[in-house]
């Protein structure tokens, strides 16, 4: 293609929103553009990458035996209903009515959808297993659009859903598709790691996510070096502290602690440990009051605690002032003995012998309190697991990182096959729910991935197999010799199946040099001076050493390369 030709709207600066690398260098490479927060527009370059991706995804898919198809995104209420997730998914969920007033929304994901088609057109064991998938337009009307393609209200997904006879097949089909995501993200180059993770909005009871590693990571991976424990920090679990285990019951105390409402103030008014002192978090959970406990020193995982109360993360909300002392306690002062709320346990606190907690009385605290004797409470994992937690496998001190979740992989097992009737005839002759799985690339947000991890102060630096040309050939200024060798070789290597740009554009040689670092292409020739001899310039992207070849030297090299690496 020549480049004159081509719209190619590389801009000098990107808007000030933009933060990270990938959304500025997508937007300043002419690859996209914005139409309304979380909805992009792909423009030519930025499809060519995007195409590409989306094949190797496909390919890698296609040879794990799933099979491709395309569904709308539109879907009616009634499968929603009957999944009882019309209620469950939120604000996320984008509806909308019909002119005849039936209710429909955006599909942010198509359990619903598969599980509905497999039921109707699947009926007997001798049709299963089958793992079908599309790659797709999804839409979440996500709180905070942002980060370009990172977190998008509109993007492009992957998603794949497994149906198989029983616990034996759905593992194997698991299992395949694990090693099928290492495949991809492997051919994409990208540095990841794969880690244990809640299962959300889908259910289910397993699941994996893949991280991609990057610094501007939304999602904080907590691992372990010394064994292979590694989740996602939603899910992260840490050897509970023996912290005050072992002490003797003390008689229950009640002390003053004049305006001392946080943990620092209230340990450092009464000399102890912020670990003797206990948080007690108040919140709302469908019109259900519910006390956390944790020790002062950890932090509550909201997930865990909507996970323990079997409710949907928009259905929990941390309680008001006002909502406080309708409950008869006051902020800064709230404590688990004599009141009248729903009270979890974090494990750790449930170990814990006399304890300081709010007196539910304001300037007041109570010491020595102690569990079963003061208070009773639901026990479970209730806080985040930190850098230097204990491994909850082998006890090593655990290790931190960020990460961009590519992908996520779910066992279903019958949550959506049991309630909506979507059964098998077995060999018995009774019919039974399907075993299912469901399986998430974010398309889009690989892509960005993919930027985050190849790009430097210049611009963007493609792997070979997802940039959107090969190469290109830069004359310096594209006339009489230059002209003609240019053409000479454009037309050689576009002989050769080298996908290849022309940039016979009359601006200045800086400009161009510009353009191409930013955009990323990841063989460039140079056309100058010693066109007359047949020579040219040859630079990598990722390398900035430039150096002289001949035409057939030049050429010969990026075909090999193209042979060898554009997979
Ligand atoms: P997140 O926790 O980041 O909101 P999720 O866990 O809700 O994502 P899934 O339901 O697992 O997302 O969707 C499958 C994949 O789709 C994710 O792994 C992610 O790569 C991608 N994805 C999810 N939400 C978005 C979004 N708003 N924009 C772009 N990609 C997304
Ligand atoms: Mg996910």
């Amino acid at each position: 293609m020549k480049a004159s030709k081509m719209l190619i709207p590389t801009l000098k600066e990107a808007p000030n929103e933009a933060i990270i690398a990938s959304h500025i260098y997508l937007i300043r490479a002419g690859m996209i553009r914005k139409l309304v927060a979380g909805v992009y527009n792909f423009l030519p370059l930025g499809i060519r990458v995007l195409h590409k991706v989306e094949n190797i995804i496909r390919e890698e898919m296609d040879n794990s035996g799933a099979q491709e198809i395309l569904s709308s995104a539109i879907q009616p209420k009634e499968l929603w209903e009957l999944s009882g997730r019309w209620q469950k998914y939120g604000p996320e969920l984008m509806r909308f009515k019909d002119r005849h007033d039936r209710e429909f929304c955006l599909g942010p994901t198509h359990e619903e959808i598969f599980t509905d088609l497999v039921k109707n057109e699947v009926k007997s064991y001798k049709n299963l297993p089958l793992n079908i998938y599309q790659i797709q337009t999804k839409y979440r009307d996500e709180l905070r659009p942002r980060f370009g393609l990172m977190r998008g209200r509109e993007f492009i997904m992957k998603d794949a859903y497994s149906f198989d006879i029983d616990l034996k097949g759905l593992d194997v089909s698991y299992q395949n598709m694990y090693e099928t995501y290492q495949r991809i993200f492997d051919r994409l180059h990208l540095k990841y790691k794969v880690v244990l993770a809640d299962t959300g909005a889908i259910g289910g009871s397993e699941s994996h996510q893949f991280m991609a590693l990057s610094e501007v990571g939304e999602s904080s991976i907590i691992y372990c070096d010394n064994c292979h424990y590694a989740a996602d920090e939603e899910k992260a679990e840490s050897l509970d502290d023996d912290y005050k285990n072992n002490e003797k019951e003390l008689p229950l105390e009640e002390v003053n602690t004049p305006n001392q409402m946080t943990i620092e103030e209230v340990s450092n008014f009464l000399n102890v440990s912020t670990k003797d002192v206990v948080k007690t978090m108040v919140y709302k959970a469908n019109n259900e009051f519910v006390l956390v406990l944790v020790r002062g020193d950890r932090e509550v995982n909201e997930i865990k605690v909507c996970n323990a109360l079997k409710v949907a993360e928009h259905e929990l909300m941390l309680a008001s002032k006002e909502e406080i002392a309708k409950l008869g306690s006051v902020e800064g002062y709230v404590g688990p003995c004599n009141i009248n709320a729903r009270i979890l346990v974090d494990n750790e606190v449930a170990k814990m012998k006399n304890i300081i907690v709010g007196a539910n009385k304001k300037d007041y605290h109570l010491k020595n309190v102690n569990i079963n004797r003061d208070f009773v409470g639901e026990i479970s994992n209730l806080r985040t697991a930190k850098e230097n937690d204990l491994c909850p496998i082998c006890k090593n001190p655990l290790k931190s990182e960020r990460g961009i979740e590519v992908g996520q992989i779910f066992k279903l097992k019958t949550k959506y096959s049991e309630s909506m009737g979507c059964t098998y005839l077995k060999e018995d002759g009774s019919n039974v729910p399907m075993m299912m799985g469901c399986y998430g690339i974010g398309v889009t947000r690989t892509l960005a991935s993919i930027v985050e991890q190849y790009h430097d102060e210049n611009g963007i630096i493609w792997p070979l197999n997802v940039a959107p040309y090969h190469t290109v050939i830069i004359p310096i200024r594209y006339q009489n010799e230059q002209q003609e060798l240019a053409d000479e070789i454009y037309k050689k290597l576009q002989e050769k199946h080298v996908e290849v740009i022309l940039d016979d554009r009359n601006v200045q040689a800086g400009v161009k040099f510009k353009d191409w670092d930013l955009i990323g292409i990841p063989m460039q020739i140079t056309i100058g001076k010693r066109a007359t001899e047949g020579i040219v310039e040859f630079k990598l992207r990722n390398e900035n050493q430039k150096k002289e070849l001949t035409v057939a030297e030049a050429i010969d090299f990026i075909v090999d390369k193209v042979n060898k690496e554009s997979r």
